[in-house]
């Protein structure tokens, strides 16, 4: 599993010569750039197609099995409330 976004770009690139800054404008891409936030810093870098495909099934990986843990929490919770003591 993998925390975090990826985002589809497509880009300019320095040279003014280059179709990307034609009108219309022909990008560069599309590449994929994932990012994730550790301790208030973003880390993230780019990545091929593939390896965005495969980024892609870890975060739907990740994101299912955070519900699961919350939806569990609340089962936890649930369950618990029958026998809580008020004395
Ligand atoms: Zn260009």
């Amino acid at each position: 599993m993998l925390a975090g976004t990826i985002t589809e770009r497509l880009t300019l690139r320095g040279r003014p010569s280059c179709a990307c800054h034609s009108d219309p404008p022909r990008r560069h891409g599309p590449y994929w750039h994932w990012t994730r936030k550790v301790a208030r810093k973003t880390v993230g870098g780019y990545l091929s197609k593939e390896e965005a495909r495969e980024c892609q099934r870890w975060i739907d990986n990740d994101r299912r099995i955070r519900e699961l843990v919350s939806r569990s929490e609340a089962i936890g919770i649930e369950r618990l409330h029958p026998s809580q003591r008020h004395d």
